[in-house]
């Protein structure tokens, strides 16, 4: 494939979760309802992504390979909601140009489905195939072509850890889809898609706290929150257990830091945090998402009365808890 391919794949593309995060939007962007995520070291040599999303047709499977091919069209609005954003039509040639990619997918209409592998950016193999409605991406080999990148993945854990925590706040922050995820042939977990946040939390995060958590939930002109945080005394050593959504992206925010210590002000000893999962909501104008689709960071308009909103929030679920 030509060095321009292989170059832009560079951007997009440069470990195994950047792939995952990219097939994964692409289902959520087809309208799945139903996801699962394999991956087998580290995505190192095997990522699977199956969705029930709308397919593609018969004759599109090629264009979907091209760069700048996109069947999406782009609204400002978009642009804040779209994890992927910046690399309009860029992520499947991109991921293709340094793998070896089998694509199987079929729309509700079609009688067959389609499998096309694809292997270094060029067109391996074309063929019909029986399928259920939906696609299937399977990458293999990941920069089998280009040994200088694939000196750069770190060990199989550290890679699968990446993937295992960004699946999990995307199963999170779809609660409405099925999201399962296999890891070495192990299943990780598989939530119902009932859009339960709670069960969500507990399937996902394990069991180990399924008692223990308050449920916070309150409302202002420009914000909303609702979330889950531990009793004081189910606070941990790190912020590890401390997950924040901004308008359904999962990121991190020094704010959001500060307010969750505010909000349990007396409450916790030297160095201990809470479990908190925040699902914050706020209009789109007073936040500032960094587009870069790498960085997960949002600056608010107006730290402080973001800072308040979701210190009082919390105070208030610790009070209730008492009473
Ligand atoms: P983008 O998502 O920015 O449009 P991609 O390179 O990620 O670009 O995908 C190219 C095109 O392939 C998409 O616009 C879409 O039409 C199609 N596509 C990719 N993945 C899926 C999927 N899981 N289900 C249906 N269509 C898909
Ligand atoms: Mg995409």
């Amino acid at each position: 494939k030509n060095v321009a391919d292989k170059i832009a794949a560079g951007e997009v593309v440069d470990r195994p979760l950047s792939i995952v995060k990219e097939l994964v939007e692409n289902a959520i962007d087809a309208g799945a309802t139903n996801i699962t995520v394999e991956i087998r070291n580290g995505g190192k040599t095997y990522i699977r992504v199956t969705d029930n999303g709308c397919g593609i047709g018969e004759n599109e499977v090629e264009l979907a390979f091209l760069r700048h091919a996109t069947s999406k069209i782009t609204t400002d609005e978009d642009l804040n909601s779209i994890l992927t954003l910046g690399f309009r039509g860029e992520a499947l040639s991109s991921i293709a140009a340094v793998s070896r990619v089998e694509l199987i997918t079929k729309t509700v209409d079609a009688k067959t489905g389609v499998s096309l592998k694809i292997h270094g950016g060029e067109v391996f193999e074309k063929s019909a195939t029986g399928c259920p409605d939906g696609t299937t991406i399977i990458v293999s080999d990941l920069f089998y072509n280009t040994p200088a990148r694939l000196k750069f993945m770190k060990t199989d854990a550290t890679e699968s850890t990446l993937i295992i925590d960004f699946i999990s706040k995307i199963a999170l922050a779809y609660a409405a889809i099925k999201i399962r995820l296999i890891n070495n042939g192990t299943i990780l977990f598989s939530t119902n898609g009932k859009g339960d946040k709670y069960s969500n939390i507990i399937t996902v995060y394990s069991k180990s706290f399924s008692e223990g958590l308050i449920h916070i939930s309150s409302e202002s002109e420009s914000m909303s929150l609702e979330g889950y945080i531990s009793r004081p005394d189910f606070s941990k050593t790190n912020r590890k257990q401390q997950i924040f959504f901004v308008n359904g992206r999962s990121i991190s925010n020094r704010i959001m830091d500060l307010a969750v210590q505010e909000g349990y002000t007396e409450r916790l000893f030297e160095g201990r945090y809470p479990i908190a999962y925040l699902f914050f909501r706020i209009k789109p104008e007073l936040v500032d998402v960094n587009i870069h689709p790498n960085k997960k960071e949002v600056r608010f308009n107006q730290d402080m009365e973001v800072k308040n909103f979701i210190a009082q929030s919390i105070k208030r679920g610790l009070l209730s808890q008492q009473a």
